[in-house]
């Protein structure tokens, strides 16, 4: 019995809740909830509230509504971020004692400055990485508001330490079916985003710390999201090794886009959950629009 719980796989839908579900929502709930049940596993929803400042109650509310009308069900109680911070901070305490990660009090301008004056290499989303070389030393002083920024070139010797030399990889499955054993294995190049941030000034956490600090809590087997998240994946292994969490195994869906090409922003309200339901959808609709019909 141990032993079978020990490998049942634990999915998770993880929304932020800072506007409606929409169909990119439907398509990344619907292939975890799939995936999930046709293994014979669990499904976990998690509120990804950590941004005090934009979280809304009435969206959560909403969100597990809409999660609820498309007949998902999922294990309570939902987890959520908001009452995580002591976690991260631990984490992020373990990696400054390590000497990983420093106070960065450098403000949005100034950063921006040295960026305009020299061209500077870009990060996998296309913002300009931190001009870490340009503001080193930047910080230490004074009592204005810091992040923690992690020390990359520190942190990628300390894996490879950990590592024995071994490449810090992961494992993406080809199809969103957990028994096909279909599986690459795709290096992580964490360089690439450089010093980026792991506690924000604004709230003690930041996307990737709690994303790796509460799959690792929770569980999670396999971690289902959207491609937008592919190159992500290279900082959560970082800091997964780094902290010895497990390793999950990903798989990153396909995106929809709207009529205009782009990603759906959860601002098109024509494509919200919320307004489907209000101009008569079913959730077979929704299945047929994002692809996951019969
Ligand atoms: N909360 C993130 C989002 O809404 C997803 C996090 C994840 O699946 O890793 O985009």
């Amino acid at each position: 019995r141990d032993m079978d719980r020990d490998m049942t796989p634990v999915l998770r839908f993880a929304p932020s809740p800072n506007g409606e579900l929409h169909l990119g929502h439907a398509l990344s709930a619907g292939i975890g909830y799939r995936m999930a049940k046709a293994a014979g596993g669990r499904f976990l929803v998690r509120i990804e509230d950590i941004d005090l400042g934009r979280t809304r109650e009435d969206h959560v509310a909403r969100i597990l509504d809409d999660l609820a009308w498309l007949g998902f069900t999922w294990e309570q109680p939902v987890l959520r971020q908001s009452t995580r911070f002591e976690a991260y901070q631990a984490a992020a305490d373990r990696l400054l004692a390590a000497g990983l990660l420093y106070r960065c009090r450098a403000t949005r301008s100034e950063i921006d400055a040295v960026i305009a004056n020299a061209p500077n290499l870009r990060d996998p989303d296309g913002a300009p990485l931190y001009p870490a070389a340009a503001l080193r030393g930047r910080g230490h002083a004074g009592d204005a508001p810091a992040a923690l920024r992690i020390d990359m070139g520190q942190a990628i010797q300390a894996v490879r330490e950990k590592l024995g030399g071994r490449p810090l990889t992961f494992q993406e499955l080809r199809e969103p079916n957990l028994l096909s054993g279909d599986v690459r294995t795709v290096e992580a190049r964490p360089e690439r985003w450089g010093d980026t941030v792991i506690v924000r000034k604004d709230t003690p956490a930041s996307y990737h710390l709690a994303v790796v600090v509460d799959d690792a809590f929770q569980g999670v087997t396999h971690v289902t999201r959207g491609m937008d998240l592919f190159a992500a994946t290279d900082i959560h292994r970082l800091l997964q090794v780094l902290l010895d969490l497990p390793e999950p195994v990903y798989h990153h869906h396909r995106l929809i886009c709207g009529s205009d090409g782009l990603k759906l922003a959860k601002s098109l309200g024509s494509t919200s959950l919320a307004s489907l339901r209000a101009a008569g959808a079913r959730p077979e609709d929704v299945w047929a629009r994002v692809g996951l019909g019969e």
